[in-house]
C-alpha cells in the first residue's frame, strides 16, 4: 500500500525517533509499504518519520545509483534501531533531495565513511562499514530518525535562499506527483 509522505513542516519530522521491538505491530507489512511508497515516489531511501511514525526504521534501495557505483546494484536494506558509531574521512559534497521536501535540491557536505550498528528486517544484529554513496544515503535517512533534515546542514545564505520554497511546501503549495500529507493550518 502506498502511504502519503509527510511534508516539510510536520512536527513528526523533528522528533528523535524511538527504538522498536520485534513485536511492533504489522512490521513486515509496514516495511513492504515503505518500499512501495519509496519506489512510487522514485526515491532511494525512506524513513519512518516520513510516513508519520517516530520510530527508528528506514529502508534503502540504492540500485538507481548502480551506474555511478557498481556495488550499489543490489543495495537494498532495512535498518532498524540504527546507531551510527563513527563517521570518518574528509567531507565531500553531493547534491541531495528529500521526498518530504519536493523540488529542493542542494549540495550537502558529509563524511565519506561510516560504521553503523543496526537490526535487519529479521532482527539480526549487524555492524557494518559503508562508504561513498551508500554511506551518503544511510546518513541522510539516519538523520531523519534523529529529527534532522538535509536543509539544516546548509549554510545561512542557502538557507535564506530556500526559505520561501520551504514555507510553500509546509503550506501545501507544491506540485508533486506522489501522495503527500501536509499539516493543516
Ligand atoms: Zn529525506
Amino acid at each position: 500500500m502506498i502511504l502519503p509522505i509527510v511534508a516539510f513542516g510536520d512536527a513528526v519530522l523533528r522528533k528523535k525517533a524511538e527504538n522498536i521491538t520485534n513485536d511492533y505491530k504489522a512490521l513486515p507489512q509496514l516495511i513492504n509499504d515503505m518500499f512501495e511508497t519509496m519506489y512510487n515516489a522514485n526515491g532511494v531511501g525512506l524513513a519512518a518519520p516520513q510516513i508519520g511514525l517516530a520510530i527508528r526504521l528506514f529502508v534503502i534501495d540504492a540500485s538507481p545509483f548502480a551506474e555511478d557505483e557498481k556495488e550499489l546494484e543490489n543495495f537494498k536494506r532495512v535498518f532498524i534501531n540504527a546507531q551510527i558509531l563513527d563517521e570518518a574521512g574528509e567531507a565531500w559534497k553531493f547534491n541531495e533531495g528529500c521526498l518530504s521536501i519536493p523540488g529542493v535540491r542542494e549540495d550537502v557536505l558529509r563524511k565519506p565513511d561510516i560504521t553503523i550498528t543496526y537490526l535487519d528486517e529479521n532482527f539480526d544484529s549487524k555492524t557494518e562499514k559503508f562508504s561513498g554513496l551508500a554511506a551518503r544515503i544511510i546518513q541522510h535517512e539516519y538523520d531523519h530518525i534523529e529529527g534532522i533534515l538535509f536543509t539544516d546542514k546548509l549554510n545561512p545564505l542557502r538557507k535564506r535562499m530556500i526559505k520561501g520554497k520551504l514555507n510553500d511546501i509546509s503550506n501545501g503549495k507544491v506540485n508533486v506527483d506522489y501522495r503527500m500529507r501536509f499539516i493543516r493550518k
